[in-house]
């Protein structure tokens, strides 16, 4: 009942696309069974959790938001959700995110948008933004209609919504979580981790997650650590490097603050803060902007009307009006300019000009950081130039709302894990989120300092 309620009151913020109470409550009497008979719980034993709705679930339709994929109920499900099955969780249900997960704002979502939870203090009403394109999950966590939740993050799906509702989400290294299963927008950068409402349980979710899996071709065959029993908020000997290239001109004040404040507490907890340098940092977000478009235009020619959900067939239509015809009606404009930007910059012409000078540009970033860990552990810097927008003011101008992710981006080029800890409220009484980004591999360094953050 409390799960119901729960549900019906998630409807307001339109955080879930299908709710499944049912299952929650399944994997809560199996753990219920097991504690009677004396046998081990799981590490999610019986914890309800919400799923993305761009983890493939068998029996349970899947859509990535996205109205082609209205009605399409896979019959397999992503290693990731089976894996956190395996440890005991129950899913409450799909949460709503932005169309493929292309986004920063949960407005591109078919399904309509979320609303964040959170208000500007001081009398303005209006809806905010709970980030993308992990926003049902943000906004779900946040409102407390689930203490945790999945999300993925292609550059910055999930620290950008962790940052806008003041919750804890984590990107682990690339390849840690496996793809297999999860709908594909840029493969190269596409990671699932967890969004929760502190490090200690996004550390045990994603112990939960994580994991070889010999289905995703570029799954890390690497043993699982134990990342909950490492949590460690003294940082004595470690040393945390500060971006200079991450201070831009005109940065918001109160945001220049809440890093300050990081800068602070780290210290306090142990650490030496060092200045380092990331000198490519200013040509990341155009080289995302050009790497995932191209992915995605190859990733969704999968949807053809054939394969999954929707089919549109007018009228004595051949194969070539059907395709048209159910693309035109099954995607999103912003997936269409995705689809558009990225043939264009893969195009016989532009292939050398665009792609392939973005990959180079992705070398140097990756470069920038194994330089700059050679002088620190763990990099701090803001999650996001601003604290949450509201709805509908960044809809109107596609770069605008690029923007909003120039500081998650180099991570995810770089395929390093990144987190967003919430790092207290603005004058306006909204959350700040402050990002960790740390080696390969070294999610233990990321959680801990972030530890010693929250
Ligand atoms: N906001 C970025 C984009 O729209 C990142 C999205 C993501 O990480 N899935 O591409």
């Amino acid at each position: 009942e409390a799960f119901n309620a729960n549900v019906a009151a998630a409807g307001a913020l339109n955080a879930f696309i299908v709710a499944t109470p049912e299952k929650a409550i399944e994997a809560a009497e199996a753990t219920d069974a097991k504690r009677a008979k004396g046998e081990a719980l799981g590490k999610m034993g019986g914890v309800p959790i919400g799923m993305k709705d761009l983890f493939a679930t068998a029996g349970v339709q899947t859509t990535a938001a996205s109205h082609i994929l209205e009605g399409f109920t896979p019959q397999y499900e992503s290693t990731v959700s089976q894996n956190l099955w395996n440890a005991g969780a129950g899913m409450l249900g799909k949460l709503n995110l932005d169309q493929f997960a292309m986004g920063s704002s949960n407005e591109t979502s078919y399904f309509g948008n979320v609303i964040s939870p959170w208000k500007r203090g001081g009398g303005d009403n209006a809806s905010l933004a709970p980030g993308g394109s992990s926003g049902g999950s943000s906004a779900a966590v946040s409102a407390r209609l689930c203490p945790a939740a999945t999300g993925t993050d292609t550059g910055g799906s999930i620290r950008q919504p962790a940052a806008f509702t003041g919750i804890t989400g984590i990107k682990p290294t690339y390849g840690r979580c496996s793809r297999w299963g999860v709908v594909a927008f840029a493969s190269s950068l596409d990671q699932a981790g967890p969004m929760a409402r502190d490090v200690t349980d996004c550390a045990i979710m994603l112990e939960s997650m994580a994991g070889f899996d010999p289905k995703d071709a570029t799954s890390l065959n690497m043993p699982v650590p134990e990342w909950e029993a490492g949590l460690n908020a003294d940082l004595k000997g470690k040393k945390v490097g500060i971006p200079r290239e991450y201070r831009m001109d005109g940065m918001d004040a109160e945001i220049a603050k809440s890093w300050d404040d990081g800068i602070a507490w780290l210290k306090d907890a142990g650490a030496e803060v060092v200045d380092i340098s990331l000198p490519h940092t200013k040509y990341a977000l155009p080289a995302y902007y050009i790497i995932a478009p191209a992915e995605a235009s190859s990733n969704l020619a999968r949807y053809d009307g054939v394969r999954y959900g929707l089919r549109d067939l007018p009228e004595g239509a051949g194969l070539q009006d059907m395709y048209a015809a159910t693309r035109a009606d099954g995607f999103g404009p912003e997936v269409k300019r995705r689809i558009m930007i990225g043939t264009y910059v893969l195009s016989a012409g532009f292939y050398d000009a665009y792609y392939n000078q973005a990959q180079k540009v992705r070398a140097l970033i990756a470069r920038d950081f194994e330089h700059a860990f050679t002088q620190c552990d763990v990099i701090l810097a803001p999650t996001c130039p601003s604290a949450a927008f509201a709805l509908g003011d960044k809809t109107s101008d596609p770069l605008s709302m690029y923007l909003n992710d120039v500081f998650a981006v180099p991570a995810s080029l770089a395929g390093l894990p990144a987190m967003s800890v919430p790092a207290g409220l603005n004058s306006e009484g909204l959350p700040l989120g402050l990002q960790i980004i740390g080696k390969a591999f070294d999610e233990q360094g990321v959680l801990n300092a972030g530890l010693a953050i929250e």
